[in-house]
C-alpha cells in the first residue's frame, strides 16, 4: 500500500442524498483537500432489491451542485475503475472463495424458515439473537459438493467466539468489542452478490483507501472488517467514525421529523454554500467562535482532530439563519444566479434589471429563495383588501389624490427619491393632508398594506405601469 492519502465516500444509492451522507462526503472531501489526498466516490450498489432508477445520476449531480467533485469515481473515472460495486461482483466471489479455502468462511445452507425458527427460539429463551453457527461443522468437501449440486447457500465469515478486539478510532480513540457479540456475518448472499461488509473491505483495500471516514452507525461493523483484513493479510485503513446526527429531541435524525434529503433543501431555496457551511458544523468546529466558512476556507481550516464524539443536533432554525446570512452577504450576482429559477417559476419572465432589484430587495428579508419570492408577491400580483381598506381607498379625497398622482407620476422622468418627495409635498399642500392621512391611502393603493418599503421602491419594484393601474382602479 502506498503512503498516499486516499479517502472515499461510499454511498448505497437510495434515490436521494441524506444530509448525513452529505456530511460524510464533505468531511472526506475536506480531509483530502487539506492534506493533498484524493477523494473517491464509490457506489455501493450490490443490494439488488434496493435498486432505484436514476439514483446514482441524482447523487452525482447533487454532489456536483454543492461543489464536492470527486477526484475519482463513476463519472470521473480513475485508475481503480470500475467504481460501481455491481460491476465488481466476480471479484468479491473470488475473495470469498479464498476465505473458504483458508477456513475463515464457510458455506451455510440454512433456509430463511430455519433462520426464523432459530431467532424465535433464541428470543423465547432470552438469548441474544444471531446465527448459531450450525453450518460451521459441515465438512468442507461435503459443503462444496452440496453447493455444486445446486443447493442454495450463503457464505458466512467464521468470526472468533470469544475474546476481545480493539482498535484506535481517530474520533473515538480506543474502541473495544467482545467477539461473542459479533455474528457470523453473511459475506455472499444466496443470489451470489456480496454483502456490504465483504465488498466494502475488498474495495477499500484494492482502491488503496488510507482513511475510512463514515458515520457512527458503522462502528459496530469494524470488528468484522478487521477480522476480514486479518484473514486476507491486509493492512486496515485508519478509521474515523463521525458522531450521530440527532433531531432536536435527541432521537436519531429521521425522515419523520423533517426533511433529510439534500435535494429537498435545495428545492426549498437553501443555497449550496449555506448547506455546506451548516453541515460542516454538525460534528466539527473551528478553532475560534467563527461559524461562517466558504468551502474554499474549509479546505484549509478542516481537521479530523476537531471532530466531536457527541451527537450533533440538526437544528433547522440554525440552517435558516445560516442561509439568511448567505442571502444577505454573498455578492448580488451570485444570489441572482440561484434565485432566478425560483423567480421565473413563480412569476414568469421578468426583465433583467427589475429581477435584480427584486432579488436585492428580498434577500435581507428572507431565509430561503422561496421566501424571497414570497416577499415580492405584493409587487407582482393583484392586491387584496379588507372592507376597511376599501372604504379608505374609495373615499373622495383618496380618489382625488390618486387622480392627481396618475397625472403627475408619468411626468416624473426619471423617477427619483427627490421627485417622489416633491410630489408628496405638492399632494400634501393641494389636499391639505399630512402624515398617515397622506401616506396610508397611497401605500394601500400601491402596495396593499400601510407598511413596507418607501414609495419610490414600491413603484420601481412593481413597475410604473402596474403602479399606475393600481391607482387607476380606484379612480374609475
Ligand atoms: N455503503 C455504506 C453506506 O451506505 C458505506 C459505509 C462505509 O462508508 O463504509 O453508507
Amino acid at each position: 500500500m502506498s503512503d498516499a492519502i486516499r479517502v472515499r465516500f461510499a454511498p448505497s444509492p437510495t434515490g436521494y442524498l441524506h444530509v448525513g451522507g452529505l456530511r460524510t462526503a464533505l468531511y472526506n472531501y475536506l480531509y483530502a483537500r487539506k492534506v493533498g489526498g484524493r477523494f473517491i466516490l464509490r457506489i455501493e450498489d450490490t443490494d439488488q432489491e434496493r435498486y432505484v432508477e436514476g439514483a446514482v445520476e441524482n447523487l452525482i449531480n447533487t454532489l456536483d451542485i454543492v461543489g464536492l467533485k470527486p477526484d475519482e469515481g463513476p463519472a470521473t473515472g480513475g485508475d481503480f475503475a470500475p467504481y460501481y460495486q455491481s460491476q465488481r461482483t466476480e471479484l468479491y466471489r473470488n475473495y470469498a472463495a479464498e476465505l473458504v479455502e483458508k477456513g475463515a468462511a464457510y458455506y451455510c445452507f440454512c433456509s430463511s424458515e430455519e433462520l426464523d425458527a432459530m431467532r424465535e427460539e433464541q428470543q423465547q429463551e432470552g438469548y441474544v439473537t444471531g446465527y448459531d453457527g450450525r453450518c460451521r461443522n459441515i465438512a468442507p468437501a461435503e459443503a462444496k459438493k452440496r453447493a455444486a449440486d445446486g443447493e442454495p447457500y450463503v457464505i458466512r465469515l467464521k468470526t472468533p467466539d470469544e475474546g476481545e478486539v480493539f482498535f484506535y478510532d481517530i474520533v473515538r480513540e480506543k474502541v473495544t468489542f467482545n467477539w461473542d457479540m459479533v455474528d457470523d456475518q453473511v459475506l455472499i448472499k444466496s443470489d451470489g452478490f456480496p454483502t456490504y461488509h465483504l465488498a466494502n473491505v475488498v474495495d477499500d483495500h484494492l482502491m488503496e483507501i488510507s482513511h475510512v471516514i463514515r458515520g457512527e452507525e458503522w462502528l459496530s461493523s469494524v470488528p468484522k472488517h478487521l477480522f476480514l483484513y486479518e484473514q486476507f493479510g491486509w493492512k486496515p485503513p485508519k478509521m474515523a467514525h463521525l458522531p450521530l446526527l440527532l433531531n432536536p429531541d435527541k432521537s436519531k435524525l429521521s425522515k419523520r421529523q423533517g426533511d433529510v434529503a439534500v435535494e429537498d433543501y435545495l428545492a426549498k431555496g437553501f443555497l449550496p454554500s449555506a448547506m455546506i457551511n451548516f453541515v460542516v458544523l454538525l460534528g466539527w468546529h473551528a478553532a475560534g467562535d467563527r461559524e461562517i466558512f466558504s468551502l474554499a476556507e474549509l479546505e484549509k481550516e478542516f481537521s479530523l482532530k476537531r471532530v466531536n464524539k457527541a451527537g450533533a443536533v440538526f437544528d433547522i432554525e440554525k440552517l435558516r439563519w445560516m442561509n439568511g446570512q448567505y442571502l444577505k452577504n454573498e455578492p448580488l450576482a451570485e444570489i441572482i444566479k440561484f434565485a432566478r429559477p425560483f423567480f421565473l417559476e413563480r412569476f414568469g419572465d421578468i426583465e433583467e434589471d427589475r429581477l435584480s432589484r427584486l432579488i436585492d430587495y428580498a434577500r435581507p428579508r428572507a431565509a430561503t429563495l422561496i421566501e424571497m419570492t414570497e416577499e415580492c408577491l405584493p409587487f407582482m400580483q393583484k392586491l387584496e383588501y379588507s372592507a376597511e381598506d376599501r372604504a379608505l381607498l374609495e373615499e373622495e379625497t383618496s380618489k382625488a389624490m390618486f387622480s392627481f398622482w396618475l397625472e403627475e407620476l408619468s411626468l416624473q422622468k426619471p423617477l427619483t427619491a427627490e421627485s417622489v418627495n416633491a410630489l408628496l409635498k405638492a399632494t400634501s399642500e393641494k389636499f391639505d393632508l399630512k402624515g398617515k392621512m397622506l401616506y396610508s391611502p397611497l401605500r394601500l393603493a400601491l402596495f396593499g398594506t400601510e407598511h413596507g418599503p418607501d414609495l419610490l421602491q414600491i413603484i420601481e419594484l412593481s413597475g410604473l405601469q402596474t403602479s399606475l393601474k393600481r391607482l387607476q382602479i380606484w379612480t374609475d
